[in-house]
């Protein structure tokens, strides 16, 4: 195996393709539209239908978890007031997952190949790619 789980999981924390570890997933000059495979090695992006829930998962436990939950137990503690507690929670749920769009995808596609790295095309060794 060429590629290791622990190199899939560096590049995702790192923004880069879990295969060849280039800047390459998202397309040129477009800040939200991934490309359909890695232009560079050939890794397949969007796996299916739902590849968007992915992303889309990790960006949503981030922000609720990792943002408004702590917020409102500030608010429960008393250390901030309702208001200051609303109006955080309202933009971080807003501007989050916007600032966090292009990590969740590299997290997710790390997370994904974790689980599946024979399927990336360097550790592939002549095989086709298995049909999701
Ligand atoms: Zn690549």
């Amino acid at each position: 195996m060429k590629v290791t789980r622990a190199r899939i999981v560096a590049n995702g924390f790192r923004c880069l393709c879990p295969n060849c570890g280039r800047r390459t997933i998202f397309m040129p000059g477009r800040m939200f539209k991934v490309n359909p495979s890695c232009p560079n090695c050939g890794l397949r992006i969007e796996v299916g239908d739902g590849a968007f829930l992915g992303p889309f998962v990790i960006n949503y436990a981030i922000t609720a978890f990792g943002i408004v939950v702590p917020l409102l137990v500030l608010y429960a503690a008393g250390k901030i007031g309702p208001i200051a507690a609303l109006a955080l929670s309202l933009v971080a749920a807003l501007l989050v997952p916007l600032l966090l769009y292009r990590l969740s995808w590299y997290l997710w596609l790390a997370l994904y190949y974790f689980f599946l790295p024979q399927d990336v095309p360097a550790n592939l060794e002549g095989r086709a790619p298995d049909d999701e």
